[in-house]
C-alpha cells in the first residue's frame, strides 16, 4: 500500500488530467491549465480555471478554490475512496501519465531572471507614463464609469500608484516597443509568441506594487469574451498596495485591487488601506511588516461580497485571511458589505443618489 501512495503521488497530474478529461491542457506561462475542475467540474464556464503548479503535482481552481493533488483529483473524479484511488493510480495505467522531474532551481532561477527584466520594463516606460498622465480615456473611465474623483486619480498618479499609457493602442505598441524593444518584452512575459503586439498594448492603466517590481495593466472598460481585463507581471511583491492615511490612525482597511483602494479613499476612509492584488493573493507577512512599520492595531477586513457566486469567492477569501490573521496574533475586525458588492459599487451607488 505504502508503495503504491508513492506510485500514485508520483504520477504527471497533467498528464492525469490529459487522459482522463479527454483533452489536452492549455499552456499559461509556466502553468498548465484546464477548463473542468475535479470537484465545481464545468461550473462557471470559466476558461482555464483550473491551475496545475508549477511541481506538476497540485492543482487550484480559480472558481472554487478547490485544491489538491492526483490523487484527490482521481477520488472525486473516479468517486473512489483514497486506499481505491491509489491502488488504482498505481495500477496498470500509471505508465502513460509518469512524472517527468521538475527542476525546481532551473524554474526559480528563470523566475529571477523573468522579474528582473519587469523591472526593467516598468523603469523604461516612466517617460511614457509622463507622457500620458493625461490620456483623456483613462480619466474619463476611472473619474466617469468608476466614479473616482479626479484629485484621488491625480494623487495615485503623484504616489507612484497608478500611470497611464496611450490608450490608443497603435501609439502605445509604437511606444513600448521603442523603449523596451521586443526581445525584453517577449522575456518579460509581456509578448506572447505569435501575438500580434504586447498584451500590455490593449492595457493603458496600469497600477503599479510597491517596489515597481509587479505592476497591474487594465483595459478600459469591459473586456470582450476571452479576453482578460486586466494581467499582472512580475512575482516578487515586496507589499500589496498601501495607501497610508495622511492623519494619524491605527487601523488599516484591507480591500480587493487597486480600484477598490482609491474608492475606499474616495469614500472619505480615515484609516490606512491596503488592497490585496487578488482576494487569494496575499502572504500574511505583508500584514506583519505593516503592522510594525505603521503601528497597527486592528485591520478592518472589507474583501468583495460576490453573493451571486455561489462560491463567493471574496468572502472565501477573507475566511482564509482572518485564519492566518489569528494564527499571526493580528487583530482584526469585518466590515460586511451589501450583497453583490465590492467598495467601488459603495462608492458608485453613493455618487448616483
Ligand atoms: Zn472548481
Amino acid at each position: 500500500m505504502a508503495k503504491n501512495v508513492d506510485i500514485a503521488r508520483d504520477l504527471s497530474l497533467t498528464a492525469f488530467l490529459e487522459r482522463e478529461l479527454g483533452v489536452q491542457a492549455k499552456r499559461m506561462g509556466r502553468h498548465a491549465r484546464f477548463n473542468y475542475c475535479p470537484d465545481c467540474g464545468n461550473e462557471g464556464h470559466q476558461p482555464n480555471k483550473l491551475q496545475i503548479q508549477i511541481d506538476d503535482k497540485h492543482y487550484f481552481c480559480h472558481r472554487c478554490r478547490d485544491k489538491g493533488t492526483v490523487i484527490d483529483a482521481a477520488m472525486k473524479l473516479w468517486g473512489m475512496d483514497f486506499g481505491e484511488a491509489v491502488d488504482r493510480l498505481a495500477g496498470n495505467h500509471s505508465g502513460d501519465v509518469k512524472a517527468k522531474p521538475v527542476d525546481m532551481e532551473k524554474v526559480k532561477k528563470e523566475d529571477t531572471l523573468r522579474n528582473q527584466k519587469i523591472a526593467e520594463v516598468l523603469k523604461r516606460l516612466k517617460p511614457i507614463f509622463a507622457d500620458s498622465a493625461d490620456d483623456f480615456k483613462c480619466i474619463q473611465y476611472l473619474t466617469k464609469v468608476r466614479k473616482l474623483p479626479l484629485e484621488v486619480v491625480r494623487e495615485a498618479q503623484k504616489r507612484g500608484m497608478l500611470a497611464f499609457m496611450p490608450s490608443n493602442v497603435k501609439n502605445a505598441e509604437s511606444r513600448i516597443i521603442k523603449a523596451c524593444g521586443e526581445q525584453l518584452l517577449k522575456d518579460a512575459g509581456m509578448w506572447k509568441e505569435g501575438a500580434k503586439r504586447p498584451s500590455i498594448c490593449y492595457r493603458p492603466i496600469v497600477f503599479i506594487l510597491p517596489g515597481e517590481t509587479s505592476a497591474e495593466f487594465r483595459i478600459i472598460g469591459e473586456p470582450k469574451p476571452g479576453m482578460l481585463k486586466s494581467i499582472r507581471f512580475g512575482t516578487n511583491i515586496p507589499y500589496p498596495f498601501v495607501w497610508r492615511s495622511k492623519t494619524p490612525s491605527t487601523k488599516v482597511a484591507v480591500v480587493e485591487g487597486a480600484i477598490d483602494t482609491l474608492s475606499m479613499v474616495a469614500l472619505g476612509t480615515k484609516s490606512h488601506i491596503v488592497g490585496l492584488p487578488g482576494c487569494n493573493n496575499w502572504d500574511i507577512e505583508w500584514f506583519i511588516k505593516i503592522k510594525d512599520k505603521l503601528h497597527i492595531e486592528e485591520y478592518v477586513l472589507a474583501l468583495d461580497n460576490d453573493s451571486s457566486s455561489e462560491t463567493n469567492p471574496g468572502q472565501k477569501g477573507q475566511e482564509r485571511l482572518v485564519e492566518a490573521m489569528n494564527m499571526a496574533n493580528l487583530k482584526h475586525s469585518r466590515k460586511v458589505l451589501p450583497e453583490n458588492s465590492d467598495i467601488n459599487e459603495i462608492l458608485k451607488a453613493r455618487s448616483v443618489a
